[in-house]
């Protein structure tokens, strides 16, 4: 405890909430089939970034997280990695059911860069991804929704006019990721947010990152999340 607690300190790393799991140092830690520890070699990964050292584990637990660490320090995998196994773990989808993971993010290109890195990992396992933004045709969209896949990567707007539409159905979501949750809140979308929030079932698993950490945000965190690990790395939040 003495030894994770000056680790943490030498890395500007500040962590609050009751029984948190014990940081990794490896991927190996996390538990992870060899599947997925292919994939994620295949990515030139060697080893977990800061903030994936204290966020896998507790994401793997089951519990909600706020996750708050600057740009490009590798927030995504934090919540992809864990959504894989989390994904496997449940039962198959049946025709028409889906998607399992939900995730959202503030625009297009953000919304795509996540999609980009979750097929990486769901194709050893033949999970299936879906990217829903504007510029697209929603036509396109439906059809390929309602054919069926286990995440969704969403900007809000995007998403809400899909679930107007039933190109999907939230039954079966039980992971749900808010992700540049301080820009969605910039660009307007609390609304949105709390719209897709209200119609995703409540013992869902709920992650929440964040560049920086307004105290809006923080809010609509402690609304949303329930008894959540909150782990800030560096000069942040
Ligand atoms: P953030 O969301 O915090 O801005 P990203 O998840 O986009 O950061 O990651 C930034 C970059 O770091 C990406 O190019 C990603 O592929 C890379 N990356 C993520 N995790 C690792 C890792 N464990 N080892 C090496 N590179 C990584
Ligand atoms: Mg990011």
């Amino acid at each position: 405890e003495q030894e994770v607690a000056e680790y943490r300190k030498s890395l500007a790393i500040r962590v609050s909430g009751f029984d948190v799991p014990r940081p990794v140092k490896t991927f190996e830690d996390c538990g992870f089939a060899p599947e997925l520890m292919r994939a994620i070699a295949k990515q030139g990964y060697e080893k977990p970034t800061t903030i994936q050292c204290q966020a896998l584990p507790i994401v793997l637990s089951g519990r909600d997280v706020i996750g708050i660490a600057k740009t490009g320090s590798g927030k995504t995998a934090s919540f992809v990695l864990p959504m894989i196994v989390h994904i496997m773990d449940q039962p198959e989808l049946q025709k028409e059911e889906g998607p399992i993971g939900v995730i959202c993010a503030p625009t297009r290109e953000l919304a795509h860069q996540i999609f980009l890195e979750a097929k990486k990992f769901a194709k050893a396992y033949g999970i299936r991804a879906s990217a829903v933004y504007g510029g697209m045709s929603k036509l396109d969209q439906f059809k390929e929704l309602k054919a069926g896949c286990e995440i969704v990567v969403a900007t809000p707007g995007r998403l809400i006019d899909m679930l107007k539409m039933k190109a999907l159905t939230m039954t079966r979501a039980t992971y749900l990721v808010l992700d540049e949750a301080d820009r969605m809140f910039d660009l307007g979308f609390e609304p949105q947010i709390r719209s897709i929030v209200g119609q995703i079932r409540p013992d869902r698993q709920t992650l929440l990152f964040s560049a920086t950490m307004p105290r809006k945000v923080e809010k609509l965190a402690r609304e949303i999340l329930s008894d959540p690990v909150r782990v800030a790395v560096g000069e942040v939040g």
